[in-house]
């Protein structure tokens, strides 16, 4: 079988048996400020199948939320990015690591309760984790939403909307919500600089999220033109191919023993 042939059902029954024996890995991608001094990682999870070989995220996760593997995929990713941080807060080199959770992940009523468990049972530092969560996670019930994002905030992680710009914005819920962070989508950044309306959203939010005192990360950087731009409009802090993909975290150590440290010119 070929991913390229594979259909729905079948590669349904694939994902079934790749949760069932925790086929999956995670990929840490650095987050950077200026010429590339670490502020944080991004898990990535990557599924390989023997015979299908990777299988990409927008390929899997959209079929794991649909079919609600993604609550058992999330929980097995949660688990496995605290216990990744707990090594590195332990080796004198904590690394801030943000976590990707769908909207049905968050939705759980135990969501976060297991949070906690999984950071305290760790001896993780809460504020060495952040959730990177959907613009979605707001249309269900934006009440329970709000207050699900208070006990969150409360149990010290911090909460970063992920592309942000390409959900079903509300505005009014970024003074709301205890949110620290916005990522800029790749897509607004792939035409920078010369596509004359990605400028323009990426400066707008730029400069929103200042005055609503956000911190903001551009996704998909891969062009020194791109970050140099970025800088120009006060946006230092980037993830991309620029400064690398995500890595296994071995190769991901590797790395950033190699960086800047902080302190030094961003
Ligand atoms: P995302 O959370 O927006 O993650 C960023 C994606 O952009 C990653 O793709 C990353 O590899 C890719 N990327 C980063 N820099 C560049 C760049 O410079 N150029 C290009 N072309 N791509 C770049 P990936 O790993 O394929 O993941 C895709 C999406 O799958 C993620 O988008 C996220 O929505 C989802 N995902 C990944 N891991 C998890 C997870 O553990 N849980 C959940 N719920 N979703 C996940
Ligand atoms: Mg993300
Ligand atoms: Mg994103």
């Amino acid at each position: 079988r070929s991913l390229f042939r594979s259909d729905r059902a079948a590669l349904e029954a694939d994902l079934r048996e790749a949760v069932k024996q925790q086929q999956f890995t995670l990929h840490y991608q650095p987050q950077v400020v200026g010429t590339g001094y670490l502020t944080g990682a991004e898990a990535l999870v990557r599924w390989h199948d023997a015979e299908l070989g990777n299988v990409p995220p927008s390929l899997f996760i959209p079929l794991a939320e649909e079919s609600g593997f993604i609550i058992a995929i999330g929980n097995w990713v949660m688990g496995e990015a605290v216990r990744q941080a707990t090594l590195w807060q332990k080796a004198g080199r904590p690394v801030v690591v943000s976590i990707n959770v769908s909207a049905l992940q968050f939705q759980q009523p135990d969501f976060v309760e297991r949070v906690n468990s999984t950071i305290r049972s760790a001896g993780l530092n809460a504020s060495l984790v952040e959730l990177e969560l959907t613009e979605s996670i707001l249309l269900k019930d934006a009440n329970e939403a709000l207050a699900r994002l208070h006990a969150l905030a409360d149990l010290g992680v911090s909460l970063a909307i992920d592309d942000f710009g390409t959900g079903y914005s509300s505005l009014a819920y970024l003074k709301k919500f205890p949110i620290s962070k916005l990522k800029i989508d790749r897509t607004f950044v792939m035409g920078l600089p010369a596509d004359e309306s990605d400028r323009a959203i990426v400066g707008a939010t730029i400069a929103m999220a200042r005055a609503l005192k956000l911190s903001v990360v551009a996704e998909g950087v891969e062009t020194a033109a791109q970050r140099d731009y970025l800088r120009e409009l006060h946006c230092a802090a980037f993830q991309g191919f620029l400064c690398s993909p995500g890595l296994p975290a071995a190769d991901f150590e590797k790395l950033i023993a190699s960086l800047p440290k902080a302190g030094g010119a961003p």
